[in-house]
C-alpha cells in the first residue's frame, strides 16, 4: 500500500514537473458571455466565465451540479474532483490532468479569475462521463449529465433544413498522410494524427446529420494520393474535403488556407466555389489569420477527383502557439464544426 502511495506520488511529479514547460508558454484568457446550462438549469456566475484556446472556463464549484465534489488546496494549486470513482487532479496554470492513472492534456489550464478557481469545462464534463455540446448560434454550451443532449437545445428549423441538405448525400473525408508518412513533424506531433482526429470528428457529425460518409482511411495507414482520388470517383461522392495541417520554415507563420484544383468550366459548384465556402468559413470560426483560397493544378487528390474538391490547411504545426491549439480536442471539434457548415453550405447551393 505503502509502495503504491510512493509510486503514484513520483508518477505525478514526473508528469507535472516534466511536461511544466506549457504553463510557461500562456495563451490568452478572455472573458466570455456563453451561456451554460446544465440539465435544463441555467449557470450563473457572479465573476462569468473565461476562454483559452477557444475552450470554456467555469467556476470550479460548477462541478457540483455534475454530481461531483472538489478539494482545493492552495498552498499547492492543486485541484481535486472526485464522482462515482472517477478522480481527476489539476493544478493552476498547466495543462495536464490525472485521470485515474491516466496523465492527460487539457484543452486549457485551469486559472485562478477575481479569485474564483476556472476549470475547462468540456474536459471535466467527458471526464465524468457527462454529454455537452455547444450551440455557436446561441452561444451556450449545454451540459447533461442524464444522456442525450435534448433535441430542443439545437435549433428546429436549421436541422431540418441540415438534414434536407445532406440527405442521400455521399461526402468523403481524406486525412492527409498516414502510415509511412507523418506528413509535417514539430515538437514530436506528426501531422497525420491531427489530420485523422479532426477528420473522425466531422465524420460523426456529417453521419448525426444524415450523410453518408466514407473516409481514405480510418487508421494510421499509407494511401496512395491516386488510390484517394479513386475512392471518391468510385462512390461518385458529392464532395471531397481533404484534411491537413500546414508547416513552414517560418515559425511565425500561423493560419488557415484552402486549396483546389482550378478549373475553367464554371458550375454550379466547383473546387474553387467549394474552396471559397470552406476557407471563409475556417476563418471566421477560428477566428484564424487569412491566407485566401489557393489554386493549386498539381494537387493530386483535388486534380483527380471528378467532384467539387478542397484541400484545407487548418493552421501551422510549425508555431508552437498555433500547434498548441491544434491538439486541442477544443480547436478540432471547430476546425470540425467548421467544415461542416461548408459542405452544408455547397451542397446547398
Ligand atoms: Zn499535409
Amino acid at each position: 500500500m505503502l509502495k503504491k502511495v510512493v509510486t503514484s506520488f513520483a508518477f505525478l511529479i514526473l508528469f507535472f514537473g516534466v511536461l511544466k514547460v506549457s504553463a510557461q508558454d500562456k495563451s490568452e484568457y478572455y472573458s466570455c458571455n456563453t451561456s451554460l446550462w446544465i440539465d435544463n438549469q441555467l449557470i450563473k456566475t457572479e465573476n462569468g466565465f473565461l476562454t483559452q484556446n477557444y475552450s470554456l472556463l467555469v467556476p470550479l464549484d460548477t462541478v457540483e451540479f455534475l454530481g461531483a465534489t472538489y478539494e482545493w488546496e492552495p498552498e499547492i494549486w492543486r485541484i481535486r474532483i472526485r464522482s462515482e470513482g472517477r478522480n481527476l487532479t489539476m493544478y493552476i496554470s498547466n495543462y495536464n490532468c490525472a485521470n485515474g492513472t491516466n496523465v492527460e492534456k487539457m484543452p486549457a489550464q485551469p486559472t485562478i479569475h477575481n479569485g474564483t478557481i476556472m476549470i475547462p469545462i468540456r474536459y471535466v464534463v467527458e471526464a465524468l462521463g457527462a454529454k455537452i455540446a455547444w450551440n455557436g448560434k446561441k452561444d451556450s454550451v449545454f451540459v447533461s449529465t442524464k444522456g442525450q443532449i435534448p433535441e430542443e437545445f439545437y435549433d428546429n428549423e436549421e436541422k431540418d433544413e441540415t438534414v434536407e441538405a445532406l440527405k442521400n448525400r455521399i461526402i468523403v473525408l481524406d486525412p492527409g498522410h498516414g502510415g509511412s508518412d507523418p506528413g509535417a513533424v514539430a515538437w514530436g506531433i506528426e501531422e497525420k494524427t491531427l489530420n485523422l482526429q479532426v477528420a473522425k470528428i466531422l465524420k460523426e457529425m456529417l453521419q448525426k446529420a444524415g450523410a453518408t460518409v466514407y473516409m481514405t482511411r480510418s487508421e494510421d495507414v499509407f494511401v496512395g494520393l491516386y488510390q484517394r482520388a479513386d475512392i471518391a470517383n468510385n462512390l461518385k461522392a458529392d464532395l471531397f474535403v481533404s484534411i491537413h495541417h500546414n508547416a513552414s520554415t517560418n515559425s511565425g507563420a500561423k493560419g488557415v488556407m484552402t486549396l483546389y484544383y482550378p478549373t475553367s468550366k464554371d458550375t454550379r459548384m466547383n473546387g474553387q466555389k467549394f474552396a471559397q465556402i470552406v476557407q471563409k468559413n475556417l476563418v471566421n470560426d477560428l477566428n484564424a489569420r487569412d491566407w485566401g483560397i489557393i489554386p493549386r493544378p498539381n494537387l493530386v487528390v483535388t486534380r483527380e477527383t471528378k467532384m467539387p474538391a478542397v484541400l484545407a490547411e487548418l493552421g501551422f504545426m510549425t508555431n508552437k502557439s498555433e500547434l498548441e491549439r491544434l491538439v486541442t480536442s477544443d480547436f478540432q471539434y471547430k476546425a470540425a464544426e467548421s467544415l461542416l457548415k461548408s459542405i452544408i453550405e455547397a451542397l446547398r447551393q
